[in-house]
This record gives structure tokens, C-alpha cells and sequence, in this order.
């Protein structure tokens, strides 16, 4: 192997001692206390871990948390006013709502009424448009994620070519325009692109989100690539993600592992968004 590996544990580790020591300040010049709530409907086991993943996380760090657990047979109204009532609750600077939802909830209608300013997941369609005119705003956390990975390792974005894989409102479409934003030259890959390997050894920056394990091979990496890998596969052998991590990594510079690199991010950043959250509802 000679990609250096982007070690995104260590990384989020150290965001988010960073995000602590932050709040602490934050609190003594005299701030309120950031608060999370959660909504999480039904009882999905896999949700159940992630909500309490991040409230040990918001723990760590003192952010406050409001939990809200509804049951699977609660009504649409009812969320619906749940999220009213936060969105008017000052303790509240973050609304998180754990999607996906049961059946007969509207998840993606529920994630509208969420308060831009309170939306510390940045799916809300207002800060889609916020990030997509380049205005400032929440932005979403696996996306603000892998920027942070390149941004401590000091990857040169700008001018570089930058190619992602996928275009979901959850992680291709966002990282895509936080790299323009970066002033990197990005192209958009999906399912209806001709010739996939062809365009990513174009990349300087090559971002994969597609879902399909280990889809990306080592000869579509550039020589000195820096690749990172968001895609979480379970397959027989355990996690993979969407690159063919060895041989990938004997041609790339740097190089995400699965796990243990984007994955750890996300959480972190959430806890950004929420320190960010709490201060632009103070002034
Ligand atoms: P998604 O909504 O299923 O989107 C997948 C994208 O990949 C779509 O745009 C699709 O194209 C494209 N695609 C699928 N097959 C393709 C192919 N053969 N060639 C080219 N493009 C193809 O998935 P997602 O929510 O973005 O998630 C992507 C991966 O990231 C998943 O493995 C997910 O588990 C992982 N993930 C990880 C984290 C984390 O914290 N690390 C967070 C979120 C997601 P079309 O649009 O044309 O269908």
C-alpha cells in the first residue's frame, strides 16, 4: 500500500474535543447552553442506536439533550406538532428528526417544517437552496464531513478535479456543492454515466457514495488520488465500502478506510451544527 490512510476516527476525536472546549467558552462568555432535540417515531432497533449514539456524543461535549420518542402508531398531526412546539422551544437549537420514518409517516413532509435555523441535519429543502446559492447555512454532516477530512489533511481543492459519485440530496449533491464551493471543478456522477471508470481517473478528488460495495476499482483511481469512500455495505465479509480499498489504495495518495474514516464524521459535525445552531439564535 502507499496511499497515506485518512484516519477519520482521529479526526472526528479531535473535532470534537475542539467543539467542547468551544461550548465551555461559550457557556462562560455568558451563551445558553446548545440543545439537541431528537425525534425519533417507532421502534427501528438500527434508529434506536443511531439517536442514542448521538446522545452520548452531545453528552460528551455539553450539549443538552431533548429526547422524543413516539410511538410507531402515533399520528402525522402529531409530529407535525411536535416539531411546532420545538421549533418555538428556546432550549431547542437543533432538531434532529431520525429518518427514515414508519410507513405512514411523511419523513420527508416532517423534514420542511423543521425551522432552517434549527436544521442541523441541513436536509431541510431551504438549506438544499442556501448550500446550492452558496449562501451561508446548516449544511448536511456527512457531506460537511468529508470537506473536514480534506481540509485537515490539507488537500489543494481548489482548481482540482473533483468527481462524485452519487447525487443524493443526503451525500452527492452536497458534497458536490460544497466542493464547488471550494472552487474545485466537479463532476456529478449516477447510475446513467457512460463510462464511470473512464471519468473518475480524471479525479484529483475522488468521492464515492454510491452504495455498491466495492464498485470502485483500483484502475479507476488516478495515480496520487486522494479518495474517499463514504459507502457503508454490509456484506458477508462485514462493512465495506463503495472502492476496492486494496487495490485502490496501492494507487491513490490518500485514501478513507471503511470503516473508520467518513463514518465517524458525521457525528461530529452534527455537534458543529448544533454549536453553530446555538450561536447564530443568540444574536
Ligand atoms: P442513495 O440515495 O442510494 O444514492 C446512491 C447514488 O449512487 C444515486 O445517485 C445513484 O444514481 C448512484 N448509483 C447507484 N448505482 C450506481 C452505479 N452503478 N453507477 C453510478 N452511480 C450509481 O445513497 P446515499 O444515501 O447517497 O448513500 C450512499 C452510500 O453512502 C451508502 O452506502 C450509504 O450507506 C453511505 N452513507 C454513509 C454515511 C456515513 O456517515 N458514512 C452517511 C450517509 C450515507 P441515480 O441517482 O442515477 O439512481
Amino acid at each position: 500500500m502507499c496511499a497515506q490512510l485518512i484516519d477519520g476516527k482521529a479526526i472526528a476525536q479531535a473535532v470534537r474535543g475542539e467543539i467542547r472546549s468551544e461550548i465551555e467558552t461559550w457557556i462562560n462568555q455568558g451563551g445558553q447552553r446548545p440543545g439537541l432535540a431528537t425525534v425519533l417515531v417507532g421502534d427501528d432497533p438500527a434508529s434506536a442506536v443511531y439517536v442514542a449514539n448521538k446522545h452520548r456524543a452531545c453528552a460528551e461535549v455539553g450539549i443538552e439533550n431533548f429526547a422524543h420518542d413516539l410511538p410507531a402508531d402515533c399520528s402525522q398531526p402529531e409530529v407535525e406538532a411536535l416539531l411546532a412546539e420545538l421549533n418555538g422551544d428556546p432550549r431547542v437549537s437543533g432538531i434532529l428528526l431520525q429518518l427514515p420514518t414508519p410507513g405512514h409517516i411523511d419523513g420527508s413532509h416532517l423534514t420542511t417544517l423543521i425551522d432552517a435555523v434549527k436544521d442541523v441535519d441541513g436536509l431541510t429543502p431551504v438549506s438544499a437552496g442556501l448550500l446550492a446559492k452558496g449562501l451561508p447555512g446548516l449544511r448536511p454532516c456527512t457531506p460537511a464531513g468529508v470537506i473536514e477530512l480534506l481540509g485537515r489533511h490539507e488537500v489543494a481543492m481548489e482548481g482540482a478535479e473533483a468527481v462524485v459519485l452519487g447525487r443524493s440530496d443526503l451525500v452527492g449533491r452536497p458534497v458536490a456543492a460544497l466542493l464547488l464551493a471550494q472552487n474545485a471543478t466537479v463532476t456529478i456522477c449516477h447510475s446513467r454515466t457512460r463510462d464511470l471508470p473512464e471519468v473518475c481517473r480524471r479525479a484529483d478528488i475522488l468521492i464515492a457514495a454510491v452504495g455498491r460495495a466495492e464498485m470502485v476499482k483500483g484502475d479507476w483511481v488516478k495515480p496520487g488520488a486522494t479518495v474517499i469512500d463514504v459507502g457503508i455495505n454490509r456484506t458477508v465479509h462485514g462493512l465495506t465500502g463503495d472502492v476496492e480499498f486494496v487495490p485502490a489504495s496501492e494507487v491513490a495518495g490518500l485514501i478513507t478506510p471503511v470503516p473508520g474514516g467518513v463514518g465517524p464524521m458525521t457525528i461530529a459535525m452534527l455537534l458543529g451544527n448544533t454549536l453553530h445552531a446555538a450561536r447564530s439564535q443568540a444574536v
